[in-house]
């Protein structure tokens, strides 16, 4: 998995965990929310394993998806 995959899946994870939470709240089931928070969990932590440059391997910023890395300029793709 790439650094473009790892940001998707956070994404979709996060805001699809959300809605699965809202969800939960919503009909009153704790199953589904316990598995919202698992998803955003899941989306959060894996970043930490491939959330990072190809190049120097350092952490890129979560809130966008750089095109250049900050620290070694190199260009991202
Ligand atoms: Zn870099």
């Amino acid at each position: 998995m790439n650094y473009k995959t790892s940001y998707w899946l956070m994404r979709i994870l996060g805001i699809g965990g959300i809605l699965v939470m809202l969800i939960g709240g919503i009909t009153g089931r704790t199953v589904i929310g316990v598995l919202g928070i698992i998803c955003v969990l899941v989306g959060t932590l894996q970043m930490n394993f491939f959330y990072h440059c190809p190049h120097c391997k350092r952490d890129l910023p979560k809130r966008t998806l750089p095109k250049t890395c900050p620290y070694c300029k190199k260009p991202l793709d």
